[in-house]
This record gives C-alpha cells, structure tokens and sequence, in this order.
C-alpha cells in the first residue's frame, strides 16, 4: 500500500570524481572514461537483477536519485542506459522527480540540454561555500566563479528545480563568511538550499590534518546554523527539515521518501536500500560490485532485519526531522498497530518537559530547542 501511494524512490550511486575532495567519506574513485563506461553496464544489469529478485519488478517510482561521486560526469548516451534499464523494470510514476547531484566544473550546456531532454528534472549543484580560499581548503576542484556560470547555464538549460548546497562550520571561517556564502547563494534564487555542518570524517584528508585546521568551536557552529536558519527563513524558505530549506512546492519528493521512512531501493557501489523493513547494502568495492553482477549475483555485503522495537524507534527518528510534519500518529499507528505514546511513553515524557518536542493532538514534532541538538534527542528513542 505504501508504494502505491508515494512510489519507490531509486537512488543510484555514480562513485567516480575527478578528484577526492579533504572531508569526503562517500565512496569514489579517480574518474576515468573506459572504468565509467563498464560501471554503468553493471548498473544496468543491477536493475535487472536486483527488480527480479527482491520481486519489485514492474513496481511504481516516484523519485529517482543519481548522486555520488559526481553523476554529472556521465554522458547524455550513459544516462540514457541507465534510464532505460529503470524503464525496463519499474512503472514511472508521472511526475517522477528525477535529481542528478551535479559539480560546478562539469556543467555543460549541450550536455545538460540533453540530461533535460532525457528526464532530469531537478539538479543538486555542490556549491559548498562562496569563498575561494575556503574552496581551496576543502579541496574542491571549482572556484566561486564556476558556480554562478554552471547556475546560470543550468537555468538556461530548461532546470528550474535547483537545489544548492551549502556547508557551514568550515575550517578558518567566520559568522561572517559564512553569511556571505548563504546571501549569494540565496540572491541566485534557487527553489531549494541544503545548509550542513561539516563533520570531521575518519578517513578523510581532513581527520589525518584535524589538529592543525581552524575548525569552530561549538559555540561558532550554533551561532552559524542559527543565523543561517533566520537568514533562510527571512527570504522566504521554509525551514522543512533539519539541514534543508525550501521555497513553497520545492522540497526534495526523494529524500521526505526516506525521511517518511518509505521503502527505497539503491543501486550501485556502497548503495542502501530498505524494503519490508530490511535494510541491506552493497559492497564499496568496486571489483567485487562487478564480478558479482557478472555472475548474477546481487552484490550486497550487509543486510539486516530490524526487529519490532528497532523499527518504530527508527520511524520515530527520521519522521522527527521533518520539522513541519513531524511524527503523524495515524500513520504510525496504520504501520505498527500502537501509538508512540505507548511505545516509548518515557522517553516522550522526558522530552517533553525538557521541551525538545512538541505533542499536538494529531503528530510529534521537534521543538525550536530540540532542532539544535537533534542527535541527542534521536538517541533518546533507541533501543
Ligand atoms: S565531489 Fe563529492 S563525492 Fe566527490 S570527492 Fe568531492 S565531496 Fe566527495
């Protein structure tokens, strides 16, 4: 029933960049064209398979995700492989979102034309900062310039549901900085901004360095996220969920599917997916992901079964950041046969009077206070 209703989202990971940016922990691998060319067969034949066995082929989808790495380094003849193996096996729920996470520096117009003409609806442009020193630190391979030129092509490509996304707590920047990056961000009018904070990740050239770089205090972070929420606010985006804003009929239909936590399938290296609450992953090798697909066999390393508790507390968690919208009562009681307040009676009492949420007769929201320390308040609700 609940495919029926919203769709499936896809999401298919595209795990190739041209370079490896200082805080990045997604899984990728140097670009190369004959490497890309092979991984997008494998993704085709993934489809398949994967449709097949889990038996969803034919199933409806309501948003398709290509993120990465750096999908935008496919070519218009890849993409259109890959749309032709969904088509193949799926039932496209029109009006399908259909997202690419894009780079500044591989914006081209004939390209993108061609990614519009093939179905792309909504693109999500990796600005990270404005400021070009910060750039530089991060590691990225643009400038700030090659930003305002790949919004502006875009736009003229046909896109007009852009989302830009921004970080914040960035190492040797300032409230002001930081400011200055949302004001330009928010003067290219895109119709939806995520606004992150940046997480020191092990692995990354960031964590070997983490002693030396300018990182913020807690205190910076707080203040850089409070400002950016009023300054985003104070230009008309609806601060919808906990790092992303929306102007009215721009919220991102593919990730509320998994903060709903809808069913979503995943497709290619590292990609996750849940159904039937199981939640499985495929390998982050890229070897092991094509051999396994080459012989058939679905490639995943790690799946789960959540157990009755696990689940509901999970559903509690990821509705939760969904500041508008919340926990609706009705349909958790549709899904799990209870109401949160009996589930988890406690720990809605101490957050309650501590007031990190909000309960309305119909749903459970975050309150204001709650937003700023939302991972403490999810950890309440875990097993
Ligand atoms: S472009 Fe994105 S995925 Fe690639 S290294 Fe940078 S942050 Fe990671």
């Amino acid at each position: 029933m609940i495919i029926k209703n919203s769709g499936l989202a896809l999401y298919l990971h595209i795990p190739f960049c041209l370079k490896k940016c200082n805080y990045c922990d997604f899984v990728s691998f140097p670009y190369r064209r004959d490497r890309l060319k092979k991984y997008i067969s494998c993704l085709a034949s993934e489809i398949s398979l994967s449709s097949e066995k889990l038996g969803i082929n034919g199933c409806k989808v309501g948003a398709i995700y290509l993120g990465g790495g750096t999908p935008s380094l496919l070519q218009p003849e890849d993409l259109a492989e890959i749309i032709r193996a969904i088509k193949n096996n799926f039932d496209i729920n029109e009006p399908c979102e259909f997202t690419m996470e894009v780079n500044p520096e591989t914006v081209q117009y004939n390209k993108f034309k061609e990614f519009k003409d093939l179905g792309v609806n909504r693109v999500s442009l990796g600005a990270q900062s404005f400021n070009d020193k910060t750039l530089k630190i991060l590691g990225r391979v643009h400038n700030s310039r090659q930003i305002y030129i790949a919004y502006e092509t875009l736009r003229k490509a046909g896109f007009e549901n852009i989302n830009l996304d921004l970080m914040f707590a960035l190492p040797g920047e300032n409230l002001l900085d930081t400011e200055y990056s949302l004001r330009e961000a928010i003067n290219l009018r895109p119709g939806h901004i995520s606004y992150y904070s940046l997480t020191i990740e092990k692995g990354t050239e960031f964590y070997e360095k983490r002693n030396s770089l300018k990182l913020p205090d807690d205190d910076l972070d707080y203040e850089e996220y409070s400002k950016g929420i009023e300054i985003l606010e104070n230009s008309g985006y609806t601060h919808y969920e906990i790092s992303n804003f929306a102007k009215p009929g721009f919220e991102s239909k593919h990730n509320k599917i998994y903060w709903k936590n809808l069913p979503y399938i995943g497709f290619g290296v590292s990609a996750a997916s849940y159904l039937r609450r199981g939640r499985f992953q495929n390998t982050s090798s890229l070897y092991e992901y094509c051999d396994k697909i080459n012989q058939n066999i679905l490639p995943v390393s790690y799946s789960e079964h959540l157990t009755a508790k696990f689940a509901k507390a999970e559903h509690l968690i990821l509705n939760l950041r969904l500041l508008k919208d919340g926990v609706d009562k009705n349909l958790y009681y549709i899904r799990f046969g209870t109401l949160p307040e009996f589930d988890f009676y406690e720990t809605i009492e101490k957050l309650k009077s501590l007031h990190l949420i909000k309960v309305e007769p119909g749903k459970i929201l975050l309150s204001r206070k709650g937003v700023f320390i939302a991972n403490s308040v999810f950890t309440e609700f875990l097993p």
